[in-house]
């Protein structure tokens, strides 16, 4: 699966490239364009798998490592909202603060990425038009963030493979691009923190996914 994945956008950045370079005169200037965008774009996704790669095989090997502080997680929640918005005009994201909102003890980067992970399927399996809400509170000790969406859901029998190494199922028939190495790396996230990252979801009832945090880690 990483090989196939690895080796369709690597043949299409060479391949745009030796045109590039070959026809450069003959092409027109939007031509040129286009050529320059699928690079970039292709480039974009390269790195990003390639960095879920390393990640996983960091996780595996022990040796992923954290940096933790004081992080105020409503602050994460609207900026990777405020990302996801950015990157797309299908799928309308809200945030939901609830204040006052203690701080946690935790990696913000690598919370960040986790809230990213959640974000980004959440729109990726939402119909046009869906709405994502994520909302973050405290409760019990804990903060913690659902993003919720009005996708396909997923079967009970499927929600302990998504979050395996490579876990992906169909999704209500709805084939997306993808590797499965995101949910294995958030909940590994999660529970570096001393927390858990959850789904609650059935078919046509959209999912939500839930990370809780302790404010403090354990040691
Ligand atoms: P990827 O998205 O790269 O496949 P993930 O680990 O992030 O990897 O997700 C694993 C699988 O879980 C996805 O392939 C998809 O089948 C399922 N999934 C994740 N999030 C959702 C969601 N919000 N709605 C429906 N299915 C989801």
């Amino acid at each position: 699966m990483v090989s196939h994945e690895l080796r369709t956008p690597m043949a299409a950045v060479i391949g745009s490239a030796r045109t590039l370079q070959q026809r450069w005169r003959e092409l027109t200037a939007e031509q040129r364009e286009s050529f320059l965008e699928l690079i970039a774009g292709e480039t974009g996704r390269l790195a990003a798998l390639i960095g879920d790669v390393l990640d996983t095989s960091r996780i595996e090997a022990g040796t992923f490592s954290f940096r933790f502080g004081e992080v105020d997680v409503g602050e994460l929640v609207r900026d990777s909202v405020a990302t996801a918005q950015l990157g797309q005009d299908e799928v309308r994201v809200l945030a939901e603060v609830r204040e006052p909102l203690p701080q946690v003890r935790g990696d913000a980067d690598r919370l960040r990425q986790v809230l990213m992970n959640l974000i980004d399927n959440a729109v990726k399996y939402s119909p046009e038009g869906g709405d994502v809400e994520v909302r973050a509170y405290g409760e019990d000790g804990l903060v913690r963030v659902d993003v919720r969406d009005r996708g396909p859901g997923i079967a009970r029998d499927d929600q302990r493979l998504i979050f395996e190494k490579f876990g992906r199922v169909s999704s209500g028939g709805l084939a997306r691009p993808g590797t499965g190495l995101g949910l294995f790396i958030a909940r590994s996230i999660a529970e570096a923190h001393g927390g858990v990252l959850e789904v609650v979801s059935a078919p046509e009832q959209g999912s939500t996914f839930t990370l809780e945090l302790p404010l403090d880690k354990p040691s």
